[in-house]
């Protein structure tokens, strides 16, 4: 079975690349004029970021394990609230992913995909949401899946 290719927390790999083989801190930045990086370094933060990097590699290998371009992912408090999202988003507390259909997908199929992982024993994945642009996905801890339909154009503020 397919295992993600983790980063243990304080090794060379984990703070020069990030959490896992295909995240990383740069992508997992916040877009405000400072790229604030990404909580990684409190005790939450390194869980929030182990969990999320885990759903987003096994949603990289579901899709073929393709490239997967990445819309938003963390995102400070002040520059949520800039881009006039909710101050209870998830992306706040690090645990969201806004991705683009990569190269074969579209959509419905990334959706499909997301959906199949959360359905996958021991998946964190506990929210998703579809967008025109692609797909919202975060490991709120919840038991039940919260999915919506939205309608926000540009991935900034999903
Ligand atoms: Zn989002």
């Amino acid at each position: 079975m397919f295992e993600p290719t983790l980063h243990q927390y304080d090794s060379q790999d984990w703070d020069r690349l990030g959490p896992s083989s295909h995240l990383s801190w740069d992508e997992l930045a916040c877009h405000d004029e400072h790229s604030t990086p990404y909580p990684r370094d409190t005790p939450e933060g390194r869980v929030e970021a182990s969990c999320l990097s885990i759903e987003f590699e096994w949603v990289r290998h579901l899709c073929g394990d393709v490239p997967i371009e990445i819309g938003s992912a963390y995102r400070t408090l002040a520059w949520n609230r800039e881009i006039g999202s909710t101050s209870s988003s998830q992306h706040v507390k690090g645990r969201a992913l806004d991705i683009y259909p990569p190269k074969g997908h579209t959509v419905a199929t990334l959706l499909r995909i997301v959906r199949a992982r959360s359905q996958m024993s021991g998946s964190k994945l506990r929210g998703i949401g579809e967008y025109r642009w692609g797909v919202h996905f975060d490991t709120r801890p919840q038991t039940r899946l919260a999915r919506w339909r939205g309608g926000r154009v540009r991935a900034e503020v999903a």
